[in-house]
Protein backbone atom coordinates (compact mmCIF):
# COMPACT_ATOMS: atom_id res chain seq x y z
CA UNK A 1 0.00 0.00 0.00
CA UNK A 2 1.23 3.36 -0.94
CA UNK A 3 1.83 5.95 1.74
CA UNK A 4 -0.34 8.68 2.28
CA UNK A 5 0.48 12.05 1.07
CA UNK A 6 0.55 14.66 3.95
CA UNK A 7 -2.07 16.76 3.30
CA UNK A 8 0.26 20.08 4.31
CA UNK A 9 3.67 20.80 2.81
CA UNK A 10 5.36 22.86 5.36
CA UNK A 11 5.49 25.71 2.16
CA UNK A 12 1.85 25.57 2.82
CA UNK A 13 2.05 25.70 6.76
CA UNK A 14 4.78 28.78 6.14
CA UNK A 15 2.16 30.44 3.70
CA UNK A 16 -0.74 30.28 6.60
CA UNK A 17 -1.71 32.61 8.69
CA UNK A 18 -0.84 30.91 12.19
CA UNK A 19 2.24 30.93 11.02
CA UNK A 20 2.69 33.92 9.99
CA UNK A 21 1.02 35.13 13.68
CA UNK A 22 3.46 32.94 15.18
CA UNK A 23 6.26 34.02 13.63
CA UNK A 24 5.03 37.79 13.76
CA UNK A 25 4.59 37.05 17.38
CA UNK A 26 7.99 35.33 18.59
CA UNK A 27 10.66 37.59 16.31
CA UNK A 28 8.42 40.88 18.47
CA UNK A 29 8.90 39.14 21.92
CA UNK A 30 12.54 37.83 20.92
CA UNK A 31 13.45 41.42 20.64
CA UNK A 32 11.35 43.05 23.66
CA UNK A 33 13.07 40.23 25.83
CA UNK A 34 16.55 40.59 24.35
CA UNK A 35 16.93 37.18 23.58
CA UNK A 36 17.43 37.68 19.74
CA UNK A 37 20.90 39.28 21.07
CA UNK A 38 21.38 35.63 22.34
CA UNK A 39 20.31 32.97 20.10
CA UNK A 40 20.39 33.07 16.25
CA UNK A 41 16.91 31.86 16.24
CA UNK A 42 15.30 29.76 13.39
CA UNK A 43 11.48 29.68 13.01
CA UNK A 44 10.16 25.87 11.43
CA UNK A 45 6.83 25.08 10.05
CA UNK A 46 6.29 21.96 11.01
CA UNK A 47 3.84 18.59 9.88
CA UNK A 48 3.59 16.05 13.15
CA UNK A 49 6.56 14.05 11.56
CA UNK A 50 8.99 16.84 11.41
CA UNK A 51 8.05 17.22 15.36
CA UNK A 52 10.09 15.69 17.80
CA UNK A 53 8.61 12.25 18.08
CA UNK A 54 8.25 12.87 21.91
CA UNK A 55 6.76 15.89 21.44
CA UNK A 56 4.71 15.29 18.58
CA UNK A 57 1.76 16.72 20.03
CA UNK A 58 3.44 19.77 21.11
CA UNK A 59 1.98 22.67 20.53
CA UNK A 60 5.24 24.54 20.08
CA UNK A 61 9.05 22.67 20.90
CA UNK A 62 12.43 25.17 21.56
CA UNK A 63 15.50 23.10 20.14
CA UNK A 64 18.72 24.24 21.11
CA UNK A 65 22.02 23.74 19.37
CA UNK A 66 24.43 21.97 21.78
CA UNK A 67 26.55 25.33 22.25
CA UNK A 68 23.19 27.27 22.81
CA UNK A 69 23.74 30.14 20.50
CA UNK A 70 21.61 28.56 18.32
CA UNK A 71 17.36 27.85 18.89
CA UNK A 72 14.83 26.38 16.69
CA UNK A 73 11.43 27.17 17.10
CA UNK A 74 9.12 23.57 15.76
CA UNK A 75 5.63 25.51 14.68
CA UNK A 76 3.15 22.49 14.83
CA UNK A 77 0.33 22.94 12.35
CA UNK A 78 -1.14 19.89 13.48
CA UNK A 79 -2.35 21.66 16.86
CA UNK A 80 -2.19 25.07 15.81
CA UNK A 81 -4.42 24.66 12.56
CA UNK A 82 -7.55 26.87 13.25
CA UNK A 83 -6.24 28.45 16.81
CA UNK A 84 -7.27 31.77 17.82
CA UNK A 85 -4.75 34.56 16.84
CA UNK A 86 -4.32 35.26 20.88
CA UNK A 87 -3.90 31.54 21.75
CA UNK A 88 -1.42 31.49 18.91
CA UNK A 89 0.38 34.70 19.98
CA UNK A 90 0.66 32.99 23.75
CA UNK A 91 2.35 30.19 22.19
CA UNK A 92 5.01 31.95 20.52
CA UNK A 93 4.95 34.21 23.82
CA UNK A 94 5.62 30.68 25.99
CA UNK A 95 8.47 29.40 23.30
CA UNK A 96 10.21 32.85 23.85
CA UNK A 97 10.04 32.46 27.74
CA UNK A 98 11.94 29.12 27.42
CA UNK A 99 14.82 31.04 25.66
CA UNK A 100 14.64 33.51 28.53
CA UNK A 101 15.05 30.96 31.04
CA UNK A 102 17.62 29.04 29.28
CA UNK A 103 20.25 29.81 31.94
CA UNK A 104 18.17 28.59 34.71
CA UNK A 105 17.26 25.70 32.86
CA UNK A 106 20.56 24.65 32.10
CA UNK A 107 21.39 24.84 35.52
CA UNK A 108 18.42 22.00 36.62
CA UNK A 109 19.62 19.54 33.89
CA UNK A 110 23.60 20.45 35.05
CA UNK A 111 22.44 19.74 38.74
CA UNK A 112 19.59 16.85 38.48
CA UNK A 113 19.41 15.44 34.93
CA UNK A 114 17.22 15.39 32.44
CA UNK A 115 15.35 11.97 33.66
CA UNK A 116 13.64 11.30 37.60
CA UNK A 117 11.20 12.24 39.96
CA UNK A 118 13.15 15.53 40.76
CA UNK A 119 13.91 16.67 36.83
CA UNK A 120 9.81 15.92 36.27
CA UNK A 121 8.48 17.92 39.19
CA UNK A 122 10.67 20.40 38.35
CA UNK A 123 9.95 20.58 34.37
CA UNK A 124 6.38 20.90 35.03
CA UNK A 125 7.10 23.77 37.33
CA UNK A 126 9.47 25.55 34.76
CA UNK A 127 6.47 24.90 32.76
CA UNK A 128 3.81 26.61 34.45
CA UNK A 129 5.75 29.54 35.44
CA UNK A 130 6.81 30.16 32.04
CA UNK A 131 3.39 30.06 30.93
CA UNK A 132 2.31 32.05 33.39
CA UNK A 133 5.25 34.90 32.32
CA UNK A 134 4.01 34.77 29.18
CA UNK A 135 0.33 35.34 30.05
CA UNK A 136 1.47 38.02 31.93
CA UNK A 137 3.87 40.03 29.89
CA UNK A 138 1.34 39.56 26.80
CA UNK A 139 -0.93 41.64 29.27
CA UNK A 140 0.98 44.13 30.43
CA UNK A 141 2.53 44.92 27.50
CA UNK A 142 -0.29 44.60 25.02
CA UNK A 143 -3.96 44.92 27.62
CA UNK A 144 -6.85 43.88 25.88
ZN1 LIG B 1 7.04 24.86 27.32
Amino acid sequence: MAKKKPTLTRKAIAASKEFKWFTASAKKWAFRTGVDALFMIQIRPCRPCDMPIELKDSMAVTMWSSNDTEAAIYFNMQQLKGRSKEVIEQTARHEIMHLVTTPLWNEVLRLVGNKGEVYERLHEVHEGLIDRLAYLFGYLVEPN
